[in-house]
């Protein structure tokens, strides 16, 4: 009997959705609460990936006309009042072990958006440190980590957030890129200084892409360090609650 069979008795696995016990053993959500989950398979703009209303559309309005810091952004799900729930829960509700299952969604859109991108590693958007201990876990860290194993890729951990920044709600998307850019530095992983490697073309996995100020602060101090190429991949993305 295998090491996950008697984890999945000790540790039953609870759906991220409805917080039952998940059955069959061995799946992360249940059937039917996976079918009400905002997946985005319909057309999405070409740079920042947010939905677009109509198949002919290349860019969302917000895009036209503009050139990103990243290449291309793209998410699994629509950011709705369901996805908000539950990537709180992951986030800031202790429920870390939900990372399994956002890990599987992330894993495939990347397999399907991706391919071909020559990426050589994985970039987590950092956290200042006292939230880190607050929270026990930095949420893009731990999907970097898991994606590493699954995608074999290495996490190129070398953002690092300074100093924090205040509510920044009220801030115009060009306030924040700016506002987070002068919070976060960067910091050659030791294990790439001592392997004297540098990725050229990298991945950012965070959880939400709202209006892309903190993919482009993050792409914006990647480019200014030597990396090429940025590509972002996230859980959700839209900035409306329905
Ligand atoms: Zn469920
Ligand atoms: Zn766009």
């Amino acid at each position: 009997m295998s090491f996950k069979f008697f984890s999945d008795i000790l540790f039953p696995v609870t759906c991220p959705v409805c917080k039952d016990v998940v059955v069959p053993r061995g799946r992360r959500i249940c059937g039917e609460c996976k079918a009400v989950l905002p997946y985005l398979n319909g057309p999405v703009c070409f740079s920042c990936g947010q939905p677009v209303s109509k198949d002919t559309d290349e860019y969302c309005d917000s895009c036209a006309g503009r050139k990103r810091a990243f290449e291309r952004s793209v998410s699994v799900f629509s950011y709705t009042a369901l996805l908000q729930r539950m990537i709180g829960d992951f986030k800031f509700r202790s429920r870390r072990d939900y990372f399994h299952f956002f890990a599987d969604e992330l894993e495939i859109c990347y397999k399907h958006f991706y391919p071909g991108c020559q990426i050589k590693a994985l970039v987590p958007v950092p956290i200042h440190p006292s939230r880190k201990r607050f929270r026990g876990y930095n949420q893009s860290e731990l999907l970097c980590r898991e994606l590493s194993k699954r995608l074999d890729l290495p996490v190129y951990d070398c953002l690092k957030r300074q100093r924090k920044t205040a509510p920044q709600k009220t801030l115009s998307p060009e306030e924040r890129r700016k506002n987070l850019f002068d919070a976060m530095s960067f910091e050659e992983p030791k294990e790439f200084v001592n392997a004297d490697y540098k990725p050229e073309c990298v991945l950012i996995v965070d959880d939400i892409f709202t209006t892309g100020a903190t993919s482009e602060a993050c792409a914006d101090i990647l480019k200014m360090n030597g990396i090429e190429r940025v590509y972002v991949l996230n859980i959700a993305t839209g900035n409306k609650i329905n």
